[in-house]
């Protein structure tokens, strides 16, 4: 189903009926903050007060031109100014996507990415905060930690993203589960060939419980990012089984999904972060929200036309 449905999302006219759906209808709003920074400002002061921190994502992806990558770059460094001011940032930081910076733009793209995430970089250090590279599909992941690591002789407080369902992600925590190193481990919200991930959800889940052990045992600051409760009671029992402080390691959740457990998590004394998507080009990521979960298309279909 996930894989039929992001294959279904990159035709014509579902890309035309869904994306016609203006932002402020519920179901969009659901997983997303709001078209604008404000929007974001307002529902960041929001989870802050509910003990929560939080990484923002300007939303877009797949930048085609440079001039869109340099603004995409420049709206973080707006947005980071506007979270300093705001006295926000001591709690939260924000997620970039290097498409959204311009690492597709061909044989130049990881040089104009690179620059791109060094001077949002250097925004987020003026600010008092963190950023953290998101991971898309496969063939992305060399250039991304290559960026990363690029990044990190400089700010090494940079995050990574690593994917449970990639089959070469266990020696990536194996490289990444260094002092400092704050990474994030997801299963994956990318449609893999066989040849590179591991088709089977329970093998995806089963590799996310391999690589969890890695990180938290690691030196690291692992973010352990799932809404399978399974695996975050797993990952709170073996931070305590190994005395790990509370500052050494986070869970992290999407925006709209488990919200009630987020709170009781940071209330039981759980560092929890939500990620927290705004902007207009919002199809990409609520499409991939979609496919993670079959009830949440027949909820769409439902309400596509009342
Ligand atoms: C903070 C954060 C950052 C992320 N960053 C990236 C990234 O950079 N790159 C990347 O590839 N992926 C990223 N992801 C997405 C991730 O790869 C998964 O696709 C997503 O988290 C769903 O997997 P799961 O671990 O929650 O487990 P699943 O087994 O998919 O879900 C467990 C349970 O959680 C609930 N649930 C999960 N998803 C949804 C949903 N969309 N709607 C409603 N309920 C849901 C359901 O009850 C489900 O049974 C991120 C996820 C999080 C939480």
């Amino acid at each position: 189903m996930p894989k039929l449905l992001l294959a279904a999302a990159q035709t014509r006219p579902v890309r035309a009926s869904v994306s016609a759906l203006p932002i402020s209808r519920k179901m969009v709003r659901r997983f997303i903050a709001g078209p604008d920074a404000g929007s974001a400002l307002d529902v960041t002061r929001t989870l802050r007060e509910q003990g929560l921190a939080v990484t923002l994502d300007v939303l877009g992806e797949d930048v085609t031109d440079r001039a869109q990558a340099a603004a995409t770059a420049a709206a973080y460094r707006s947005l980071l100014a506007a979270l300093s001011e705001a006295g926000l940032a001591d709690r939260a930081e924000v997620s970039v996507k290097l498409s959204a910076l311009g690492q597709a733009l061909g044989a130049d793209g990881h040089r104009i990415a690179l620059e791109n995430a060094l001077s949002v970089a250097v925004a987020a250090k003026e600010a008092g905060t963190t950023m953290t590279l998101d991971m898309e599909d496969h063939t992305t992941v060399d250039s991304t930690l290559g960026i990363l690591a690029e990044l990190r002789a400089g700010y090494p407080w940079i995050g990574a993203v690593l994917q449970a369902a990639l089959y070469r992600t266990e020696g990536d925590c194996r490289d990444l589960a260094t002092a400092g190193s704050r990474v994030r481990l997801v299963k994956g919200a990318y449609a893999e060939p066989a040849s590179v991930a591991h088709p089977r959800k329970a093998d995806v889940d089963a590799a996310y419980r391999r690589c969890m052990d890695i990180l938290l045992r690691g030196e690291g600051h692992p973010m352990i990012a799932t809404h399978d409760m399974s695996l975050v009671a797993d990952a709170c029992a073996t931070a305590k089984q190994l005395d790990r402080a509370r500052d050494s390691w986070e869970l992290q959740m999407l925006y709209g999904i488990r919200t009630d457990e987020q709170r009781s998590l940071a209330a039981a004394g759980v560092d929890v972060r939500v990620y927290l998507p705004f902007g207009t080009d919002w199809y990409g990521y609520y499409i991939r929200r979609l496919a993670e979960r079959p009830a949440n298309v027949l909820f769409l279909l439902r309400n596509l036309n009342s």
